[in-house]
């Protein structure tokens, strides 16, 4: 649904107006009219009969004339009559700024659910409440709807957050480096229109390339990652409050490893959104977005005349995944005819501090030229014997020239103000520090790779043994846990690959099983009380034969004690990579798999990535891929590669699973043991 009239309204009325300048009513009406409103500015108050030389009324329904939009900033509890007022009036949205809602708890809360009542009686959309409120940098609508003090100017980002101090914070800082903004909005409580709602409605508007997200928590997790998912541009994000660890003690592997942000990793994993740490890197990066076509790939050309801060960049931006090929062998002619011959031809291409602008124009120009590279950094320092803004228009030039994004780190200081004036004109964001430089190439690059991303398919199924995987889930303990066998089971009728085992009450049992399966196995203990059974001296692994087996269950008998103890034997699978493919419900997205290292030091890694179920081949192989240790599957330390195809397999089967059977709760395959020959389930736990 539209939302023009809270980004385009023709007319305002301010409820609540007075003429005490450090009000916030006050601040609305002048900020408004400081900052070019087009349209009639009504404000509203009992008393007042002018508020800054307006005429003010009694009430909105004395407003002659049309409104489009309202601010209300009245005592909270009568904000739901004002909104009533508002719908009589046929004002099609309010700005709630008031607040006293459901941020204080209590009678805040049924305040805020008669509030959103009387909007939809009343046919008005509801913007808030306990919120800042909304902007637009566009000439024809320029709209200053919000209390705060960052200046308007015209850019492209759009910036939607949650917290209205961090919308500040980012807005703020975006105007102090000199890079406008095109819309804004922070809504506070979010009790009618929402964030993907905002979110949705800058997609379709063509002056936002790039939108800026922050959110301390998503009320409808879900429909945010509908949105994001069809959203066709940039999306940078920021996510405060993350250091809570969800406070549940469970004994699986796979709930303790769930921390409280877990879906939102989920959700800007699935929909391509850049996530930063904070909101400084954020800035930095949006800085480029709002002035750079993203680059194709990922590959960045470096030109400088001050080496060392080109390496200082390139240490930043290597671990970030850049890559930095060596110009063709083309390039490196062009470049050797138009340099200086101290120059390096490498990558970064260093032509010492003399360069002039000749020098700079003809390497801009080659580098961008080269089908090596899909950016160009250029990290320069501003020297006394050099006609810097020589320089600066010839790099202008050289850009202009092509369509691939250029990004400058410059040292200098204010007595090249006019230097830096040309490369900010014509849109190449320059920063002060190599590593913020190098922090902004590498989001676009990492923007590159989203992009890259084969598209989203639909999940495909296995074929599965419905009535078999049914019994086995209803073979639970009173605390929800599977049976041992009923989980083997499950894993059975999904197709999910689990080691040859056996089950024994006594040692001969267990030999005859072992003789069975053929040497080495490995021996485990199975009690009630048993948990993490290795904790407790209850895995024996490697045994080769009879005799290893008899001592290893004499030693088991003794430490864990023989009441109740039970013997599984297990075909002992040899070499790989310990894996846990686990699932669990991530609150508000329901059923994931989650995915890492595994093993005994599961908890001391932490290295797992979650993804939603079901999975496509190509989620379950995006969720494979991004796990911090990805190498080790890859074959580290001489070690062959793991079958990737079948672990990917297992995360997908797995995620099956779990999709048709929601009342799995907790799910731990740990370890999964990946070799070149594929993978191998050891160990299962099934919460239900
Ligand atoms: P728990 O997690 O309860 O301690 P596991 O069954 O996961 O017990 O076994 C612990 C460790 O023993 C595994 O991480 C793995 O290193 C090893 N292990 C267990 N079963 C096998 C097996 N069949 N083959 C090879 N190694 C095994
Ligand atoms: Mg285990």
């Amino acid at each position: 649904m539209s939302l023009d009239m809270f980004f385009k309204p023709r007319s305002i009325a301010v409820i609540g107006a007075s003429n005490h300048p450090l009000s916030i009513a006050n601040r609305i009406v002048t900020n408004l009219m400081e900052n070019g409103f087009k349209g009639p500015i009504h404000p509203v108050h009992h008393r007042n009969p002018v508020v800054k030389n307006i005429p003010a009324h009694k009430s909105i329904e004395d407003v002659p004339g049309e409104v489009d939009l309202a601010h209300i900033i009245v005592r909270n509890s009568m904000v739901p009559d004002q909104v009533r007022a508002c719908g009589n009036k046929g004002v099609k949205g309010v700005i709630v700024n008031a607040s006293g809602f459901r941020e204080i708890g209590g009678d805040g809360i049924e305040l805020e659910k008669e509030l959103q009542a009387a909007g939809k009686e009343a046919g008005v959309r509801i913007w808030g409440p306990n919120c800042q409120g909304c902007m637009s940098s566009d000439p024809q609508w320029p709209l200053y709807s919000n209390f705060t003090f960052a200046k308007m100017q015209p850019g492209h980002i759009s910036i939607c957050a949650q917290g209205g101090g961090v919308a500040e914070l980012i807005n703020n800082h975006l105007a102090e480096i000199g890079v406008g903004f095109r819309m804004y909005a922070s809504n506070g409580n979010a009790c009618d229109v929402s964030i993907p709602e905002i979110i949705a409605y800058w997609n379709e508007d063509p002056e936002t390339r790039c939108i800026v997200l922050h959110a301390e928590s998503f009320a409808d997790p879900k429909e945010l990652l509908r949105v994001l998912e069809g959203v066709k541009k940039p999306v940078l994000a920021l996510k405060s409050g993350v250091t809570e660890v969800g406070a549940r003690a469970v004994a699986s592997h796979t709930g303790g490893l769930m921390e409280g942000d877990t879906s939102t990793d989920l959700i800007f994993d699935k929909a391509g959104v850049l996530r930063f740490r904070s909101a400084e890197e954020l800035c930095e990066a949006a800085a480029a977005f709002a002035t750079q076509t993203p680059p194709k790939g990922k590959r960045v050309a470096m030109l400088t005349n001050t080496g060392s801060l080109a390496i200082m960049a390139a240490d930043e931006g290597v671990p970030r995944g850049i890559e930095m090929p060596d110009p063709a062998d083309a390039t490196k002619e062009a470049l050797k005819k138009a340099l200086m011959g101290i120059a390096s031809l490498h990558n970064p291409v260093d032509m010492m501090a003399t360069a002039g602008a000749e020098h700079f124009g003809a390497a801009a120009d080659a580098l961008l030229a080269d089908d090596n590279f899909d950016l160009l950094l250029i990290t320069m320092v501003t020297p006394f014997f050099v006609d810097t803004e020589a320089v600066a228009e010839a790099i202008v030039e050289a850009s202009k020239k092509h369509d691939k994004p250029l990004i400058m780190e410059v040292l200098t200081n204010q007595r090249w103000a006019s230097t830096l004036d040309i490369l900010r004109k014509a849109g190449i964001p320059t920063y002060y520090f190599p590593e913020s430089a190098a922090r902004a190439v590498s989001a676009l690059c990492r923007y590159a790779d989203i992009q890259r991303r084969p598209p989203a398919v639909e999940p495909e199924r296995f074929d599965v043994d419905a009535a078999a995987a049914k019994a086995a889930l209803s073979r639970a303990t009173d605390e929800g846990w599977l049976e041992a066998d009923a989980a083997t089971a499950l894993l059975r009728a999904y197709g999910i690959p689990f080691v040859e085992e056996r089950r024994a009450q006594t040692v001969d049992a267990a030999v005859a099983a072992a003789a069975d399966l053929g040497y080495p196995v490995v021996l485990k203990g199975e009690a009630a009380s048993l948990v993490h059974k290795s904790d407790a001296g209850a895995v024996k692994v490697g045994l080769a034969d009879e005799g290893a087996l008899r001592a290893a269950a004499d030693e088991m008998v003794s430490t864990v004690g023989a009441e109740g103890l039970g013997f599984l034997v297990q075909q002992q699978v040899d070499g790989g990579v310990e894996l846990l493919v686990g699932a669990t419900h991530v609150t508000g997205l329901g059923p994931s798999v989650a995915f890492g290292l595994g093993g005994i030091f599961v908890e001391v890694l932490r290295d797992v990535r979650f993804g939603l179920a079901p999975l496509s081949k190509v989620d379950a192989e995006q969720v494979v891929r991004s796990i911090k240790g990805f190498a080790m599957l890859e074959g580290a330390r001489g070690q062959k590669p793991v079958a990737l195809d079948s672990v990917i397999e297992v995360v997908q089967r797995v995620g099956q699973l779990v999709a048709d059977h929601p009342e799995i709760r907790e799910l731990d395959l740990n370890p999964v043991i990946a070799s070149d020959k594929g993978a191998l389930a050891v160990d299962v736990r099934v919460k239900v």
